[in-house]
């Protein structure tokens, strides 16, 4: 499968938190081919079976990536004008912004800032605080009554850039760049045996509340998951412990999330295949669908692999592809290897007592 092209597509598409819809039918349209049967589910995650070869009952294995991206909310009309709040933005980077407002229509608008030349000393100094932002979708205020309401979704708009070498630059590669590697994982496999079921959730409103995770957990039942998410690259003024060289390869995720055997298994096979990776050390829960999908019906052992972008919750994310096909490979032979008595061996046993007392 060529990534670019996809990656493309699917960062081009809509799909603020709880307004999916637009992304998610591109996204069962691309899984169609790949996958035995594909249904969109009652909270709106997509859904993908891809059979196994193993003996049935067959074991269910979990991929997930997130279908949602950051937004920003109408909340209030001012005449021709919209106000607005936002969930996961930086405001010092709206100023400028090209933005697509969700009303009766999509409508294209912008959001600008007086000329410095009319601004104090003072306020040019300062970035604008969210309040005194406004939304110009040119319209007289009669035509933004028709069509826009309050609680309307808006979502930025910004070309998907080609730079340099394997990397390129757009909005939401949060999480779509992974939506595009679950993607790529599932044409992988239909070159390698797999012995367990593979259900593919591109799942809905991780940036909100987790909703996709949680109830896609409790609707499949897997017998493991693991979650597919961005984690922040290293850039000027990020701290070093908190950030992963970009194009290093996948971040493995290590922690209480995480389940020590997958978290282990993951290791030991990106060093076997020579595989450039990361880890990711995580003492606490994961801001990703990794803690929904654990803590979900009777709990699901659960890995997290990650791919480092650089401007995180911007219109102007940065990757580099080569971190894709590497996790393609990660993931591939993970699911090579996942059979029945591998999942066995994750099960938490007691000690056999009646052993001990001889
Ligand atoms: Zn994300």
């Amino acid at each position: 499968m060529e990534i670019k092209p996809i990656l493309q597509q699917l960062t081009q598409a809509r799909g603020p938190s709880g307004g999916e819809s637009e992304a998610a039918k591109l996204v069962a349209r691309l899984m169609t081919p790949l996958c035995q049967e594909v249904s969109i589910d009652a909270v709106g995650n997509v859904v993908g079976l891809k059979p196994g070869s193993g003996p049935e009952p067959r074991p269910k294995v979990m991929l997930m990536a997130h279908l949602d991206e950051i937004h920003l909310t109408v909340s209030a009309i001012d005449g021709a004008f919209l106000r607005f709040v936002e969930n996961g933005y930086d405001p010092r980077t709206l100023v400028g912004a090209q933005v697509t407002v969700l009303g009766k229509k999509p409508l294209p608008g912008v959001i600008g800032d007086l000329p410095p030349h009319l601004m104090t000393a003072a306020d040019r100094k300062r970035m604008p605080e969210l309040e005194e932002m406004v939304i110009d979708l040119g319209m007289t205020a009669g035509q933004v009554a028709q069509l826009v309401q309050v609680g309307d979704q808006v979502v930025l708009d910004g070309p998907f850039q080609e730079l340099l070498g394997d990397r390129v630059a757009s909005k939401a590669l949060d999480d779509r760049l992974l939506v595009t590697t679950m993607l790529a994982a599932l044409d992988a496999l239909q070159r390698v045996n797999h012995p367990c079921d593979v259900i593919a959730v591109a799942s809905v409103q991780e940036e909100f509340s987790g909703l996709g995770a949680r109830t896609a957990t409790w609707g499949q039942r897997p017998d493991l998951a693991i979650a597919l998410d961005v984690t922040f690259a290293r850039q000027p003024g990020a701290p070093e412990e908190d950030t992963f060289p970009l194009g290093g390869g996948p971040a493995i995720a290590m922690g209480p999330n995480l389940h020590p055997r997958i978290t282990q298994t993951l290791l030991d096979l990106a060093e076997k295949l020579e595989i450039p990776h990361q880890v990711d050390v995580q003492p606490s829960r994961t801001g990703t669908d990794a803690w929904g999908i654990q803590v979900t019906a009777g709990g699901a052992p659960t890995g997290l692999v990650s791919i480092p972008i650089r401007n995180m919750h911007t219109a102007v994310e940065v990757a580099d592809l080569k971190d894709v096909t590497r996790t393609v490979r990660l993931l591939t032979a993970f699911l090579a290897q996942a059979d029945a008595a591998f999942l066995d061996h994750l099960a938490y046993r007691l000690p056999d007592f009646q052993e001990a007392e001889k």
